[in-house]
């Protein structure tokens, strides 16, 4: 590390790549048991074609990527995750911030005294470590949250702005301007406005995001209804932290989105709307889900839903008194049947990471995916295909991310290669267990040092 603190070998120049050569490609258009060449000009992919062994040169340029015999996928991503929050138990400036109940209002305050003492340094080490981890995860695009109130002012917004320019050469950090707290009630919702206004002003905020639940139960709708309108006036993305309870007695807020969208005629073109958590859904019956989904295609309303399980399953599920019954309810958006019975949009997150909000896990979201396997009771070869879209594919596509989708002519070329090239003698036993499949990949993702990252049709050499 220099004295910014940023890690010495992300300074060095992406090399770009002309060729990838003898690679895996885990497509259904593909044959598994044959190996390919990618060609990439101008960022892109513009030829696969079958390996000739016969044509590799003995020394390789520079330029051309051996990756004989291993497997290559799409690049992956985080559609939901909360850049200014994450690492705090790993920091010694919060270390006297520690979990005494492991509660959603103990991970408030937490949160809350944590946030007074954010200073541009903290967020912005802590912010390194958490795009770092995830590039070298295979992460190539993300949606950062960066919040915005009377407690931190711009300071979260700005040391984003600072992080996407820095880690623009390994990763597009999309940026979202987050109100956690209430901004249409309570003794600081003015203020809180006030200050979320002004920073739609940074040309960098590409997302509106809010959190209605938080609001007074009265304004939760007024919440929904500014969020929208603010995306259509200013042709922005609106990710709206939503119905984030079991509470059969709870009004599911949902409905409000698709009115609000419809009143206000607002006709996306380039824009998604994305609501999060939302485990409220959990107790929809199958007639509530065919409504929901008939009503979100019927007017074609660009919606997603982003499954957040690791927090989720860490927030809910106390029991109702101190007795400690087994009464341990919980639940976490079941994406993949959602995607698989309805025919909705959806994707997985890790939210947050190393925060009293989200203890536990890693910036990897192939890890996300392989416990997806055991939440969603997930395992034939169709439910992995669609875990691995979850983090993939499908997470570029409810964030807005175009021509990021495959390994084909004419996509960007983001890719991860994993394992070493002609076996793995090169490497420790315990790494040399080659993935050759999706399942085997998702069921139990190789470490993250033998990924290589492909952004942009350069490797990345952080
Ligand atoms: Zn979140």
């Amino acid at each position: 590390m220099d004295r910014t603190g940023m890690p010495q070998s992300s300074k060095a120049q992406s090399r770009p790549i002309r060729r990838v050569i003898g690679a895996r490609i885990l497509a259904s258009k593909y044959d598994p048991s044959k190996l390919f060449d990618i060609a990439i000009g101008d960022r892109h992919i513009v030829d696969v074609s079958f390996h000739d062994p016969k044509s590799v040169p003995s020394t390789l340029p520079i330029d051309i990527l051996d990756a004989r015999g291993c497997l290559i996928t799409p690049s992956l991503c985080h559609p939901h995750v909360h850049l200014d929050k994450a690492f705090l138990m790993s920091d010694p400036k919060f270390a006297d911030l520690k979990l005494e109940r492991g509660d959603f209002a103990e991970a408030m305050e937490l949160g809350r005294k944590a946030k007074e003492r954010f200073s541009h340094e903290d967020l912005t080490r802590r912010g390194r470590w958490l795009v770092a981890e995830s590039v070298s995860s295979g992460v190539t695009y993300m949606r950062a949250f960066a919040e915005v109130d009377e407690s931190v002012g711009f300071k979260c917004l700005e040391a984003a702005i600072e992080l996407k320019a820095e880690f623009a050469q390994y990763c597009e950090i999309q940026i979202c301007l987050f109100a956690q707290e209430p901004v249409m009630s309570g003794p600081r919702g003015r203020q809180n406005l006030e200050l979320f206004l002004k920073a739609m002003e940074y040309p960098e905020v590409e997302v509106i995001g809010t959190t209605p639940y938080v609001e007074e139960e009265s304004f939760i709708h007024t919440n929904i209804k500014y969020a929208i309108n603010l995306g259509k006036a200013f042709k922005k993305h609106v990710d709206l932290h939503l119905d984030y309870n079991l509470d059969q007695a709870q009004a599911p807020r949902i409905g409000d989105v698709i009115r609000e969208i419809r009143f206000s005629s607002w006709r996306p073109v380039d824009e998604c709307v994305v609501a999060g958590h939302c485990t409220r859904y959990s107790l929809f019956s199958q007639e509530q889900w065919e409504n929901l989904a008939r009503s979100i295609r019927n007017n074609e309303l660009p919606i997603s839903f982003i499954g957040l399980p690791t927090s989720d399953l860490f927030i809910q599920g106390r029991p109702p008194d101190a007795s400690g019954g087994g009464e341990r309810a919980r639940a976490t958006l079941q994406i993949p049947q959602m995607i698989q019975q309805y025919g909705l949009e959806g994707a997985i997150s890790i939210n947050n990471v190393g925060n009293a909000f989200t203890p536990h896990g890693s910036c990897d979201p192939l890890q996300l995916a392989s416990w997806g396997i055991g939440l969603y009771q997930a395992g034939t070869t169709t439910d992995i295909e669609c875990l691995f879209e979850c983090v993939s594919s499908r997470a570029k596509k409810a964030i807005g991310i175009k021509g990021s989708g495959g390994i084909e002519v004419g996509a960007k070329a983001d890719m991860v290669i994993y394992g070493s090239p002609n076996g793995n003698d090169r490497v420790p036993l315990s790494r040399q267990r080659p993935r050759l499949g999706l399942q085997d990949l998702v069921c139990d993702p190789p470490n993250i040092r033998d990924r290589r990252v492909i952004f942009n049709g350069c490797l990345v050499e952080l």
